[in-house]
């Protein structure tokens, strides 16, 4: 029964990822997800969950219960997925057709944080902040009811303590124990961070750090003065050339398409789908130019490369589940090349100086980015704990403000956090990553992209795909598990006075 279980939940995966990828490459204007889910409303029964379960707390091989752990945590993620379906087409309908209002025009909802990246003037990215703020505040009843449904049904349909604890076996990470994790990163960085970041508000918007808010730094992260060293002519090009630095020319990776044409209906943000892992995978793009566009491509190179090499004969768990710590440390290694000093001169085609101010910005904005997140897991936590829905935007203008030292707002509470402790698997992944470069340097040399040993390692670790979780990873590399410690020597490296 297992066997058949198994072969249809693949099967399922795929047509969902498929069905995703064709809406938001511009193919097929209506998303049919539920229509899919309906044809396999057999793996929905309760026998069904009954005996992965069984399955799961039999299995005595360490590998094979890590694998049956994956397939039920998602055969318990897609009970809740069902039951919070209609909620959550009905406030995804509500955020594309929200309209934010400013005095020069409208700007539809989804739209409106790219808006505020691109107002170079501040009282104008300030306006459309703070009307999308409103709208935000508007939808927060629905975002609020959804995620109180999700916590009741954790407990009273699963079973579990509470959503901490389900997300905790969906991915096997302890996310409490991330919690002082965090608070000693941030610890650890204050010293470092406030002085380059008091600097860095007065020279490039002119105001002390205590007066900047959160859309100031969305105009910071665009990083427009760059503009001109990140052609979009160049960035397939760019690509092209890392490829064959490391050995793997693009046209013998022939299970990855890549998609760059503009079509209506493609969707703006880049991504990279495995319609089946590893034989068809879609990188989905539409260039534009400027670094954050350089950046989104080799950030879904990464996760291409790694789920294109992933080992067809493994368990379909370990290519399309697990601990997606992993794939975004791949992800985030293709895309922090565009921050070494010798591909930005070798293949970006920058002077060293410019490629040295670069770095610095980029480097800024990282080290902003992880005090960030690791301030967003300390409110997560927080979020899915004990107390009162009512206190918690509070609770998370206090942290975020405190940690950034720029002004958070509380209606964002709910906007701003990824679902399942996402947040944590991102900040776990740039740890991960750090440990990852530092292996790849010490091996390769500084320039390890040029050199096709790095990439033949490379596919060596692509091929297990997620069989081997975070922590399994860094211990193969020569860790004793993730830690910080790699990725804040290398912070330290370039923003240290
Ligand atoms: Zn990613």
């Amino acid at each position: 029964m297992l066997t058949d279980i198994r072969r249809r939940a693949e099967d399922r995966l795929s047509e969902l990822s498929r069905e995703y990828f064709q809406h938001h490459a511009g193919y097929k204007p209506d998303l049919a997800m539920a229509g899919i889910m309906g044809r396999y409303e057999d793996l929905q029964a309760p026998e069904v969950r009954t005996s992965i379960r069984e399955a799961w707390e039999a299995a005595a091989d360490p590998e094979l219960k890590l694998q049956l752990g994956y397939l039920y945590g998602d055969c318990l993620r897609n009970v809740l997925r069902r039951e919070l379906a209609a909620m959550g087409d009905a406030l995804g309908q509500a955020e594309a057709k929200a309209i934010v209002k400013v005095a020069d025009g409208n700007i539809s909802y989804p739209q409106a944080s790219i808006a505020v990246g691109q107002a170079a003037d501040r009282a104008k990215r300030k306006a459309i902040s703070y009307a999308t703020r409103q709208v935000t505040h508007e939808l927060n009843a629905q975002r609020m009811a959804l995620l109180k449904l999700e916590h009741k049904l954790v407990q009273s349909e699963l079973g579990f303590k509470d959503y901490r604890a389900f997300y905790e076996m969906v991915r096997g990470i302890d996310f409490a124990a991330m919690g002082p994790l965090a608070e000693t990163f941030l610890a650890d960085t204050q010293a470092l961070y406030q002085p380059l970041m008091a600097a860095w508000a007065q020279d490039a918007l002119g105001l002390p750090l205590a007066e900047l808010e959160s859309h100031d730094v969305m105009f910071l992260r665009r990083a427009a003065n760059f503009d001109a060293h990140f052609p979009q002519d160049k960035l397939v090009p760019a690509l092209h050339a890392t490829l064959a630095g490391l050995g793997l020319p693009a046209d013998t990776l022939s299970n990855i398409t890549m998609d760059l044409d503009n079509r209506p209906g493609k969707s703006s943000r880049a991504f990279c789908m495995g319609v089946r892992i590893p034989e068809e995978i879609y990188l989905c793009i539409t260039p534009h130019g400027g670094a954050d566009d350089y950046q989104a491509l080799m950030h879904e190179m990464g996760h291409a490369l790694h789920f294109s090499h992933a080992r067809a004969d493994m368990p379909f768990e370990f290519r399309f589940m697990g601990d997606n710590s992993v794939c975004e440390a791949f992800a985030f290694n293709f895309e922090h090349l565009t921050l070494e000093q010798a591909w930005l001169t070798d293949v970006g085609g920058l002077s060293a100086g410019d490629a040295e101010e670069f770095r610095r910005y980029q480097y800024r904005m990282l080290l902003f980015d992880l005090r960030r997140f690791a301030a967003r897991h300390l409110f997560e936590l927080q979020l899915h704990g004990e107390g009162a829905m009512a206190r918690k935007g509070e609770i998370y203008a206090e942290l975020l403000t405190k940690h950034l030292g720029v002004r958070y707002f509380e209606e964002d509470f709910l906007a701003a956090t990824d679902g399942g402790f996402y947040t944590a698997q991102y900040f776990r992944a740039w740890c991960l990553e750090a440990q990852l470069k530092q292996v790849l340097k010490s091996r390769f040399g500084e320039a390890w992209f040029k050199n096709p040993e790095a990439g033949a390692f490379m596919q060596g670790l692509w091929a297990n795909g997620q069989r081997l979780p975070g922590d399994a990873l860094a211990k193969h590399l020569g860790f004793e598990k993730i830690t910080p410690d790699a990725l804040l020597a290398e912070v330290r490296g370039v923003l240290a006075p």
